[in-house]
């Protein structure tokens, strides 16, 4: 590991990310200022805790770059466009993303990492990862975009006030595309990409330049390199990535898998990758073990498995696993069913893949949609669920693009514009979706949009359509 012992380093943001990274590098001695261009009551509250610490916080200016900086580390929200980059880059300093971090901060006996990024699918999968290999008996953690900061697990702490974490055997990482971006030197055990789709473009500046980042995942594993076989883009990321020698490109499919993939054949999730005989496939679990079984979650199952058996784990605990792994809330939760309507939050649907998954799911559906876009468009979306379409209430700042995508693509589905982006809007949205409903459809809150034009993030805005379906269906209002 670094010496940071009196180094000058300048942290990228607070917050979840930026917040830890200040207070163990300040506990290793290094000299740290942490600039955040908000200056707000939630701000202040950091600041105060890591003051004491010797941490200097300057509020209010995220753009310069402050005298003596030797490393900058980064929070992932920041746009690799910004002012300060441009200066560190100007000046030969190194970025480092908060992943980075912790990487080099592993001591020489840390865990390996299993790693999963993609699209849509990350928290599901590594969740369920993690869920397996606890079956197998392996002291691990699901880490990176959820639980507790990445650089405090690598050191051990816990989370402020709880008890210190690991030691880890293995650990289950989620990266984000923003995360992997600044982080260069990260080598994973094994690694996948579930999918590709267009997201974040505004961040990347592209959609080469987003996957490019997300393929850098593969750069360096050591056992193998987990692809979707129906996303040729992930398997072409694994040939262009440098791996160590005798790492493996494992597929996973939906369809009978051939050799060297993990795949479906009658309702079983089979392994012909990690088996002794490559004609054989060796039975995993059942669909059924899963709580979920939409195609897309049997895909992070199979994404999931993959990664597990190329640790070694048994064909047993896969099965145990997943049947005692247990579905995230938002992530197409079942809120009520009244009125002859089934009600589903799916808020993290917060793309037009994501939500293209949920879409498919139901037969006949009155769609939720709306907010921020980040750049992205809703033709293919649209074309592609508009058979399945009832009814659409858009809310939100970017809900006139799904407009004219539904006006270009399904001119005859009902359409009701809320025209608000505030957060009572919601109420008035479920209230709509339950007049345009038929018996037997399914209202579903799937915006293909981030959240954060009207909530505060994309947890408030499924709990705001949670509270609006129960309050109205507990008064009656979905059963007239
Ligand atoms: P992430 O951590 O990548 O955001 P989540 O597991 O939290 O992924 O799921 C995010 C959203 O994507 C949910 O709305 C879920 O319904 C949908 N989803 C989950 N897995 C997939 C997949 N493999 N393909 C497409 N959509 C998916």
């Amino acid at each position: 590991p670094v010496d940071f012992t009196g180094m000058h380093i300048t942290v990228a943001g607070l917050g979840v990310s930026g917040v830890p990274a200040a207070r163990a590098l300040a506990g290793l001695g290094a000299r740290v200022t942490v600039v955040n261009s908000s200056d707000g009551e939630r701000e202040r509250a950091q600041a105060a805790e890591l003051e004491p610490l010797g941490v200097t916080v300057r509020l209010g200016d995220g753009d310069t770059l402050p005298e003596g900086t030797e490393l900058v580390v980064t929070t992932p929200g920041w746009k690799p466009t910004s002012p300060l980059f441009l200066a560190a880059e100007k000046a030969g300093i190194e970025v480092w993303g908060d992943v980075e971090l912790a990487w080099r901060l592993r001591g020489p006996d840390a865990a390996p990492w299993l790693a999963v990024t993609g699209t849509n699918g990350k928290t599901t999968t590594v969740r369920m990862l993690a869920s397996i290999l606890e079956a197998e008996g392996l002291r691990t953690a699901a880490v990176g975009n959820i639980g507790v900061p990445l650089v405090d697990v690598v050191l051990g702490r816990g989370q402020e006030g709880e008890e210190p974490c690991g030691p880890y055997d293995v650990l289950a990482v989620e990266l984000s595309s923003y995360q992997l971006h600044w982080a260069p030197s990260v080598r994973a055990h094994s690694a996948a990409v579930l999918n590709l789709a267009p997201d974040h473009l505004d961040w990347h500046g592209s959609m080469a330049a987003y996957a490019a980042d997300k393929g850098r995942i593969y750069e360096g594993n050591t056992v193998a390199c987990v692809y979707n076989v129906a996303d040729p883009a992930t398997e072409e990321l694994v040939r262009a990535a440098d791996v160590e020698e005798g790492c493996r490109a494992i597929g996973f499919t939906l369809g009978t898998p051939g050799p060297s993939q993990v795949g479906v054949v009658e309702g079983l999730l089979v392994d012909r990758a990690f088996v002794a005989n490559p004609q054989t496939a060796q039975e995993l679990a059942e669909i059924g073990d899963l709580a979920s079984p939409a195609p897309h979650n049997v895909a992070n199952a199979l994404a999931a498995a993959a990664l597990a058996r190329a640790f070694g784990v048994r064909p047993a605990s896969v099965r145990d696993g997943l049947r005692a792994f247990r579905p995230e809330p938002h992530r197409i939760e079942h809120i009520a069913d009244a009125g002859g309507l089934t009600y589903i939050d799916d808020s993290k649907a917060t793309n037009t893949h994501a939500a293209e998954a949920s879409l498919a799911a139901y037969e006949h559906i009155v769609w939720i949609a709306g907010g921020l876009a980040k750049g992205a468009t809703f033709d293919e979306l649209v074309q592609k669920s508009a058979k399945r379409l009832r009814g659409v209430v858009l809310i939100g700042a970017d809900r006139a693009l799904i407009g004219e995508a539904l006006a270009r693509h399904a001119p005859d589905v009902p359409v009701v514009d809320l025209g608000r982006t505030d957060t009572g809007a919601m109420s008035e949205a479920v209230r709509e979706a339950t007049r345009l409903g038929r018996p037997g459809d399914t209202v579903l809150l799937a915006p293909a949009c981030a959240s954060m034009d009207m909530f505060v993030n994309y947890t408030k805005r499924g709990e705001a359509f949670a509270d609006a379906v129960r309050e109205q269906t507990a008064t009656g209002g979905a059963d007239t």
